[in-house]
């Protein structure tokens, strides 16, 4: 009997493939009963044995990568694993006397010497009891036969089944493996759901029900249109997936003839569909899907899943590969937007209550001139090997544009003086705070571009966390404020003579295009997999149909009027 659990789908397409549970989540040991008390102890052996030689493991691999003193903590807790008067020997008795599962023993056994440490009140001690709490999880995973956490390598077609997904996770993945993902958590915008788009994988966010429930390596097929997991499929239910993939591929075929054209409404004004990319590999693929430039280089990107900061160099590297894959085409670059739910495991920052209300993107990097200079050091090197505009992130007022712009001038000065070749670059914004929006006719003097980053100024204007499934219901670009602010920022740009683009999800979303294009955006970047339909979309669209549903669209009262007007009108 197949098993169905409901989300919310965020990346469009089928998958089917075997599930991989991503286990974050706090395991427990099984209320089952015990078998023989020798088969328990064997278990038990044969996981600390395995448990033994993974942080063996682990330890040899931080030391070549990381260093001896990042490696110690594996050192430690191996040690930890290897006294046998707090480890083995009461775990063994446990199973013995108490007739407990070799599971059952290590929980208990860890938490009686995590309480021990704990009771002890000192800061040293609280850490042994963390390092109990970690083993713990370590020998249940073992025990469990649970996979480890490396998603690096696959030998086959997997499903990621996780409670969340972070960027370092999604950054190590085999993407040449993994054919769905599904996490717990998250909304539209979450990391998962963004980068699902980007590698046009189906995705699906907020599912429940499934944590007990579904077996590691389980079939299983992946709706990320309904939003549906279908777990151990009956093959009517498979027939039907690989015919809904059959027809996803034809139509992929069909749009092909629109990747190589320029991208033009019926009466010939022409609108930049460009692309969003975390690496410079993915502007390569971009142009080869018909991009027109990269609307969005998300360089935080280069600075996740390694635990060092990479150098001025490296980022040069990077850029210039970007600008030249891109073959003169414009690549704007945003600086390091960090904070907020990206974290880089090179710079841990302070804790704080409200963190995307904290101090992340342009806040940040104005309080560390030593990662902002090397970054914009390294774009104007780059900038000598194509179009590069740079933007900066999470702008709220005049006083960090210009605080960003004056150390970019610095930088530019000092290269020149030091006889570094540059090309022209063009400076702009993300408009992605409401402040901004609203105060969009002055940023408008003093930047060449806007570039409106809806997934942060849905969350600021409704007051509705980007991946809290909580209020997933609440944050919608179909709300009348963000459409009026959408079209405030255009018209300030335009009165302006300078280019208002758009970068958040919005820009990719179909029903909201031709309104888009009305209200006189003149680029949307998104991922590069949805430009063919788009471009095709646009080519049947004048552009006074566009004002015309743009004026439409913004007269409405609320949100629901939106969508059914969106529903109706096709
Ligand atoms: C946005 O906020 O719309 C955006 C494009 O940036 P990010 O999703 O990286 O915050
Ligand atoms: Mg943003």
């Amino acid at each position: 009997m197949s098993m169905v659990f409901q989300g919310r789908g965020v990346s469009e397409g089928m998958a089917m493939g075997a599930v991989f549970l991503l286990a974050q989540q706090t395991l427990k040991a099984p209320d089952t009963p015990a078998r023989d008390p020798e088969t328990e102890v064997e278990q038990f052996e044969a996981a600390m044995a395995r448990t033994q030689a993974r942080l063996q493991d682990l330890y040899d691999q931080a030391c070549r990568k990381l260093g001896k003193k990042e490696a110690e903590i594996f050192d430690a807790h191996l040690t930890f694993l290897q006294d046998e008067y707090s480890v083995s020997m009461p775990i063994e008795e446990l199973i013995r006397a108490d007739k407990l599962t070799a599971a059952q023993a290590v929980q208990r056994q860890f938490d009686a010497l995590a309480d021990m440490f704990r009771a002890l009140d000192d800061e040293l001690m609280s850490e042994r009891a963390a390092d109990a709490e970690d083993l713990k999880q370590q020998l249940l995973r073992a025990i469990l036969g649970l996979p480890e956490q490396d998603v690096t390598r696959l030998d086959q077609d997997v499903i990621l089944l996780a409670d969340e997904l972070m960027p370092s996770d999604t950054v190590r993945m085999d993407v040449s493996h993994v054919v769905g993902l599904a996490t717990r958590l998250g909304g539209v915008t979450a990391h998962t759901a963004v980068i699902a788009r980007t590698l046009g994988i189906p995705a699906v966010v907020g599912l429940t029900g499934w944590e007990a429930q579904v077996e590691n390596g389980a079939q299983a097929i992946l709706d990320g249109t309904t939003g549906r997991l279908i777990v151990a499929p009956s093959r009517e239910e498979q027939e039907a997936c690989a015919a809904a993939r059959a027809e996803a591929e034809r139509q992929t075929q069909e749009l092909a003839a629109f990747r190589n054209r320029p991208t033009v409404t019926s009466d010939g004004v022409h609108v930049g569909l460009f692309a969003n990319i975390g690496s410079p590999e993915e502007a390569g693929t971009s142009a080869a899907l018909g991009a027109e430039g990269v609307g969005l280089f998300r360089s935080e990107f280069l600075f996740m899943d390694r635990e060092d900061l990479p150098t001025e160099e490296e980022q040069f590297c990077a850029y210039r590969k970007a600008l030249e894959a891109m073959g003169g085409k414009p690549v704007v670059v945003r600086t390091l937007d960090v904070g907020g739910d990206k974290k880089l495991p090179a710079l841990p920052l302070p804790r704080e209550d409200n963190p995307f209300l904290g101090c992340r993107a342009i806040r940040m990097t104005l309080k560390r001139p030593d990662l902002f200079r090397p970054q914009l050091r390294a774009l104007l090197r780059a900038s000598a090997y194509g179009t590069l505009h740079i933007m900066f992130p999470m702008i709220s007022g005049l006083g960090e544009l210009r605080a960003a712009k004056a150390m970019l001038e610095q930088e530019r000065r000092q290269l020149q003086g030091d006889g570094v070749p540059m090309g022209p670059v063009k400076v702009g914004i993300m408009v992605e705070i409401p402040a901004a929006a609203v105060m969009a006719d002055q940023f408008a003097k003093e930047v060449d571009f806007f570039s409106i980053g809806t997934n942060d100024l849905i969350q600021y204007t409704l007051a509705a966390e980007r991946g809290n499934e909580h209020v997933a219901d609440l944050y919608t670009a179909y709300h009348p404020a963000v459409l009026r602010l959408i079209a405030a920022t255009a018209k300030a740009a335009r009165d302006n003579g300078i280019l208002c683009g758009m970068c958040g999800e919005a820009a990719g979303d179909a029903r909201l295009t031709a309104a888009l294009v009305g209200m006189g955006l003149g680029e949307l970047s998104m991922s590069p997999r949805l430009i063919p339909k788009l471009r095709k979309l646009l080519s049947e669209w004048t552009m006074d149909q566009c004002r015309q549903r743009a004026e439409e669209l913004l007269s409405l009262p609320d949100e629901a009027a939106v969508k059914r007007y969106l529903e109706q009108a096709g």
